[in-house]
């Protein structure tokens, strides 16, 4: 079975197939729905009907700007910080003894293409492999983790150093919320897309220049590890989110400094899943 790819265009779930965007409603004579949130509660079934699917000539391609946000209302999104060693060196903070969980609130998701409003003069970039919970539950055994989970797309967990560092102890989510501030995409691929789904790549580059280039092989606490400790504490449910971390290469730990201004671009890519291209605006 092929790998599946789940994106949304024009507010309507669609089959990613050879670059062509297959309508899942109207080819599953409505078995499974346009709002690809109701897709991740049935993903099981899903995946086997759409491993079966084909082109039939009549479908239209796919570009990268037709493409939204394939999770737009997950119910929860949760992150990872310090999750690569040499992002933790840089920021000249200790290894984590177990995963450090923060949250983003659900209504900062948005699309592969979203622009980003910069809240302040101290806004930076996070490009992150994210992980989309298919099946929920709680106490997710490590070695069950991988069937808990649809697939994978990119992340950018855009990051307001102002706020997050402005109490002490610093509290995250506010600082990483903000409008756009989680912008995914551009489509859902599952594991098996990948020749090794513990290993996958991805980079960030600002207005072309490389500035990320990471490797989830490289991830203190893996996908299964995360996926594993979160339902111990918490249930997971189809559609959630997690940024699974950011490895070296942020603006806020540079020397010198650097921030997101106002016009630029920040390219993130993770070969397999597909590049988001988002601009930097004025709020
Ligand atoms: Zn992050």
């Amino acid at each position: 079975m092929a790998a599946i790819r789940l994106g949304m265009i024009a507010g309507r779930s669609v089959l990613v197939l050879d670059e062509h965007a297959i309508d899942i409603e109207n080819r599953s004579d409505g078995q499974f729905s346009a709002d690809p949130m109701k897709i991740y509660q049935n993903w099981d079934t899903f995946t086997d009907w759409a491993g079966k699917q084909v082109l039939k000539g009549d479908e239209s391609p796919v570009t990268d700007a037709d493409l939204q946000c394939p999770v737009p209302q997950p119910s929860a999104v949760y992150a990872i910080g310090l999750n690569y060693t040499d992002h933790a060196e840089e920021a000249k903070l200790d290894i984590p003894k177990q995963p450090m969980v923060f949250t983003k609130f659900p209504s900062c998701i948005a699309g592969p293409t979203a622009e980003i409003p910069l809240t302040s003069n101290r806004v930076d970039w996070e490009a992150e492999l994210v992980i989309v919970i298919g099946r929920g539950g709680r106490n997710i055994a490590e070695s069950d983790a991988q069937e808990h989970i649809a697939g994978f797309t990119a992340g950018q967990d855009i990051s307001d150093r102002r706020q997050q560092f402005s109490d002490r102890p610093p509290q995250f989510s506010l600082g990483k919320s903000s409008k756009n501030y989680g912008p995914i995409g551009p489509v859902v691929v599952t594991a098996d897309a990948f020749d090794n789904p513990d290993a996958i790549a991805f980079t960030c580059e600002l207005d072309g220049e490389p500035v990320q280039s990471g490797n989830t092989a490289k991830l203190i606490f893996s996908v299964s590890q995360i996926v594993s400790f979160l339902s111990k504490w918490t249930e997971l449910n189809p559609g959630d989110l997690i940024f699974t971390g950011t490895p070296s290469g942020v603006g806020s730990v540079r020397d010198p400094r650097r921030y997101l201004t106002e016009g630029e671009t920040i390219t993130t890519t993770v070969p397999g899943i597909g590049t988001m291209t988002n601009k930097c605006v004025a709020q």
